[in-house]
């Protein structure tokens, strides 16, 4: 093994949402700091990024590859399969795991909602008896989604609603006309719908362009007008001269000295094969939630042979996905429009926070929806087959002339929802199976409860009632109670998280609410693998709110000698 000989002040693993706020924020409090990093390098700013590639400008009209599963042009590199990097599944269960091999990780392709969780989501035992409350509330939290409105950027209205927190918002762009239709619909069926929250600038800030709406976000923004760890995070680290980027490089084990605390990361050099030591008096996991549990896992040693913090023996418990269903429709008002150039930002341009009381409903969480539809660039199998239209098919000028006619008349729903953390639904090492690095992998469990499969049927009636209420027609039938009412697979969402949950007490619990390991007090996980529960908001600016929240403290910890 080689032995690095510098020790740094840090090792962070993993270059995403996570590491690079940890990354960004340790640097420019003066810390020297050695980022580890799977994937290779990626500038969106370059030539890297597709941002302005037609999809007719390629054969495949930039359908799929197997390393670019949402495109060819999209901007992760990775996917739900990766060559040499398997994973199982317990028998019975169905789990997809999704992994970015890239720097800056999945953030390079994100849809950018970026959702502050409300106060009643870090409490949520204390409210129904379900699942458990964090260690911390929205007063721990709300500075730090602060910080990242103010550092990163991010659109959105005022609203006053009390568990969807506003933020320190930029203007968010005009609803497209689809969109119009859909809030129509909504305040009809007294549905809440307020424009939707985007970490992507339509005024410049801090050195970055607004967006010029070119509607192409997830292939990488080169104007740097959306947010991605990369070039918002990375890129300034870089500057301070205080980061070593380590690419190609796939963390094992964190090693221990003989104090028991961690003394830095072994790793693999993956062009090599070489493998390294690297030295540090602080390590950070933000591999993403589930490699970071594998990398405390696969860390064993006399002091810790079930996983390094483990003595809990919680480490892979817990785990939760974003539940997920969608429906499209037909939307008759949309047919032969006037030709208009609608593209805006990627994603929607409104969305629905959850707006109902559970107690009146036979679930105990709630959603959110995401809109989509409109008049998007053609792609491979775009519109879904013109069959699916009336009277749908044809050849020549006619077929022509019913795609010119049916062009933007489709308005889809996707219902984004808390799953409440379950016994039956964990990671562990697989006893038999490894990597091509000769690391073990994770074995998933997993298990959807009533709660989730009686939220996702809501979502299908909510769903189906606002595009009929619009003079629609849905293009597929009401999903049945033995498939789950459509739930997507657990992990399809990519909201993975948990594995290594904070909370007060040791013994049910990996870290404390500063995401510290209980057992190793120079250790951190500053990914998803720290949350407690989902609730129904995405997780990334949570992420990087604890990640900045934890940088702190480190800082503030090291001062004081203690760490
Ligand atoms: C298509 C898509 C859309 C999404 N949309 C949204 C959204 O709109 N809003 C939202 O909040 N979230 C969204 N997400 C989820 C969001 O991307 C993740 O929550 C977030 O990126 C997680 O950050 P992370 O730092 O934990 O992990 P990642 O961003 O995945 O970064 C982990 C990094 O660690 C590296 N790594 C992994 N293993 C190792 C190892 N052993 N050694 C060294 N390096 C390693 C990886 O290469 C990667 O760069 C979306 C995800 C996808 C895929
Ligand atoms: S829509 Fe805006 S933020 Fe997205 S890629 Fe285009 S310019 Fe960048």
């Amino acid at each position: 093994m080689m032995q690095q000989r510098t020790v740094y002040d840090v090792c962070i693993v993993g270059s995403g949402a996570g590491g690079g706020m940890a990354a960004y924020a340790l640097t420019q409090a003066g810390a020297n700091v050695i980022m580890l990093e799977a994937g290779g390098p990626w500038d969106n700013t370059s030539d890297d990024s597709a941002m302005l590639r037609p999809n007719y400008s390629s054969p495949r009209r930039g359908g799929s590859t197997p390393d670019r599963p949402f495109g060819e042009f999209d901007a992760c590199i990775g996917g739900w399969n990766i060559e040499g990097e398997p994973y199982t599944r317990a028998d019975g269960t169905r789990f997809d795991w999704w992994r970015a091999r890239m720097v800056g990780g999945r953030t390079n392709h994100w849809g950018r909602i970026s959702l502050r969780f409300g106060p009643d989501d870090f409490r949520r035992k204390s409210l129904d008896g379900l699942g458990d409350d964090w260690p911390i509330g929205y007063d721990d939290i709300g500075p730090y989604y602060d910080r990242l409105d103010r550092l990163i950027g991010i659109f959105g209205s005022r609203e006053g609603l009390p568990n969807d927190p506003d933020g320190i918002f930029q203007p968010a762009p005009k609803p497209r006309c689809y969109e119009l239709l859909v809030k129509k619909a909504c305040n009809d069926l007294a549905i809440t719908c307020i424009p939707g929250r985007l970490s992507i600038l339509t005024e410049p800030l801090n050195g970055r362009a607004a967006c010029h709406y070119c509607g192409h976000c997830n292939r990488g923004c080169q104007t740097n007008s959306n947010f991605s760890s990369t070039n918002v995070l990375i890129a300034p680290a870089l500057e301070t001269g205080r980061l070593t980027l380590r690419t190609h490089a796939m963390a094992r084990e964190v090693t221990l000295d003989s104090a028991g605390r961690a003394s830095g990361v072994s790793f693999i050099d993956a062009n090599t094969g070489v493998d390294e030591h690297v030295q540090a008096r602080v390590v950070i996991l933000a591999a993403s939630a589930l490699e970071s549990t594998r990398i405390l896992m696969n860390s064993k040693s006399s002091q810790f042979p079930d996983g390094l913090a483990n003595t809990s023996g919680m480490l892979g418990k817990y785990l939760t996905d974003t539940t997920g269903s969608d429906v499209a429709g037909f939307i008759p008002a949309m047919e032969n429009h006037i030709p208009h150039n609608e593209r805006g930002v990627q994603g929607g341009h409104v969305y629905m926070p959850w707006w109902l009381d559970n107690s009146k409903l036979d679930f105990p969480r709630g959603y959110h929806i995401e809109v989509w539809g409109g008049l998007g660039e053609p792609g491979a199998g775009f519109m879904g087959g013109i069959h699916r239209y009336p009277p749908g098919g044809g050849y020549g000028v006619d077929l022509k002339k019913q795609y010119r006619q049916y062009y933007g008349t489709t308005v889809g729903f996707s219902g984004r929802g808390e799953m409440i953390p379950n016994e039956q639904s964990y990671a562990e090492l697989d006893p038999e199976v490894k990597d091509r690095f000769g690391i073990p992998v994770l074995r998933f469990h997993w298990q959807w409860s009533d709660h989730e499969i009686n939220q996702v049927r809501h979502m299908q009636e909510t769903f189906r009632a606002i595009i009929e209420h619009m003079g629609g027609t849905v293009f597929s039938p009401m999903p049945t109670r033995e498939n789950g009412y459509g739930i997507a697979t657990g992990g399809r969402i990519i909201h993975e998280l948990g594995g290594a949950r904070m909370g007060d007490d040791p013994s049910t619990s990996v870290l404390n609410g500063w995401c510290q390991a209980h057992d190793v007090a120079n250790l951190f996980a500053v990914d998803g693998a720290p949350f407690v529960s989902q609730a129904d908001k995405n997780p990334t600016w949570t992420i990087m709110a604890l990640a900045w929240r934890a940088s702190d403290y480190i800082m503030e910890q090291r001062t004081q000698g203690r760490i």
